[in-house]
């Protein structure tokens, strides 16, 4: 059922964070606004900036008020200098995908015209689908003594969530086709050769495939379907694999389409969505005003999408479409950010696509 107004939590987080969720907050405004739909917006503090003051990276009331929104619209959390006593940085990006089971992070990489690429391909229009809860992050909390010789993280595969993770694919792969005019193909990244693990990740596939034998599938090796992300990204329509290795493709994967300014995500489960750019804090262009707000105004698309569904809304679907439609004119026709080779900056980006918006 569509509703009258949706609750929204913002979480903007560290470094370039809050600047891209600023930008995105006032295209989706933008964007809403046209269809009629209320969104009412609750911004909550958590990151590294917090741990550092606090001791802890998000409060618990928080945590739980978050998970009780429609959709949640995050930017960047981490700092490098932050970081716990084993070494590790505080992630409370990644206690929220597993306090909501957020076993799905959906990464689309379109290349858009007049983004550069430095790789020969015409019409790449990829969605990297990386499970999120388990595989090479299942042992985060696996209690470990310290020793100075040796350390060891485990990757766990289960049935339950590898089902699930492949019908998300296989629903992706079918929406795709009919909205994006996709082929519908999925393809399965994984290391069955050597990993037992991912031999059972490889049944589990072959048997939801069967379940959908309108859609046309491919098995490649890490190791090959990595390279061909290069060679011949124009081959993959909807890629699915386990947590580690979507992160490092869906990132070969946003390299290939213009780099991290432009990839946005979405962590989704059956109920809950946490929409977020693919990119991090980056501490280096902080507060310069030149980060790219181009893949969070992207996830903002996405989160609408997304509600769309939820509550069967073609109202949120619309507003969608209009932010992609502005933001992909503005690729085209300038400003840029830095990133893309312009001399924009993410006011300026931000406030041409408003305009095109409205327009
Ligand atoms: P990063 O994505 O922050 O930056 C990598 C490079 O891409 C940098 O050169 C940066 O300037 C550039 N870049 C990133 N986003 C950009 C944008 N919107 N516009 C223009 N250029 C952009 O990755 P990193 O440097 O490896 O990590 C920095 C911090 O972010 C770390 O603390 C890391 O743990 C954290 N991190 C958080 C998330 C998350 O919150 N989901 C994801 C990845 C990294």
């Amino acid at each position: 059922m569509s509703k009258s107004t949706y609750q929204i939590a913002l979480l903007p987080g560290d470094g370039i964070g809050p600047e891209v969720v600023d930008a995105a907050v006032r295209v989706l405004q933008a964007g809403v606004a046209r269809e009629g739909i209320e969104l009412e917006l609750k911004t909550y503090e958590a990151g590294a900036g917090l741990y550092q003051r606090t001791g802890e990276s998000m409060a618990e009331a928080d945590a739980q008020a978050v998970g009780r929104a429609d959709a949640v619209l995050l930017g960047a959390m981490g700092l490098p200098t932050v970081r716990k006593a084993d070494g590790t940085e505080i992630a409370p990006q990644i206690d929220l995908r597993e306090r909501y089971g957020l076993f799905a992070s959906l990464r689309p990489c379109e290349l858009f015209p007049g983004v550069p690429t430095r790789v020969k391909a015409e019409k790449v229009n990829m969605l990297v689908i990386r499970e999120t809860t388990e595989g090479l992050f299942a042992g985060r909390h696996d209690k470990q003594e310290p020793n100075d010789e040796a350390v060891s993280d485990r990757l766990t595969i289960t049935r339950v969530t590898s089902e699930k993770l492949f019908e998300v694919a296989f629903q992706q792969a079918k929406q795709r086709r009919a909205t994006h005019g996709t082929p519908g193909h999925v393809t399965l990244l994984d290391k069955s050769n050597v990993l037992r693990s991912n031999a059972f990740l490889r049944k589990v596939f072959d048997e939801v495939a069967e379940r959908h034998p309108d859609v046309e599938t491919a098995r490649l090796y890490i190791d090959a379907g990595s390279m061909m992300f290069v060679t011949n990204p124009e081959r993959y329509d909807v890629v699915v694999t386990e947590n580690v290795f979507g992160d490092i493709t869906s990132e070969i994967a946003a390299g290939v389409v213009g780099g991290l300014g432009v990839a946005p995500s979405g962590d989704v489960s059956l109920k809950h969505g946490i929409f977020q750019p693919s990119h991090g804090s980056a501490p280096d262009i902080a507060g310069k005003g030149v980060a790219n707000p181009v893949a969070t105004i992207l996830s903002a698309a996405m989160m609408l999408e997304w509600l769309a569904q939820q509550h069967d809304d073609a109202r949120c679907t619309e507003a969608a479409t209009a932010i992609r439609r502005a933001t992909a004119a503005i690729l085209q026709d300038g400003p840029r950010t830095p990133d893309l080779g312009g001399k924009g900056t993410t006011e300026s980006v931000t406030d041409a696509i408003v305009t095109a918006l409205k327009n």
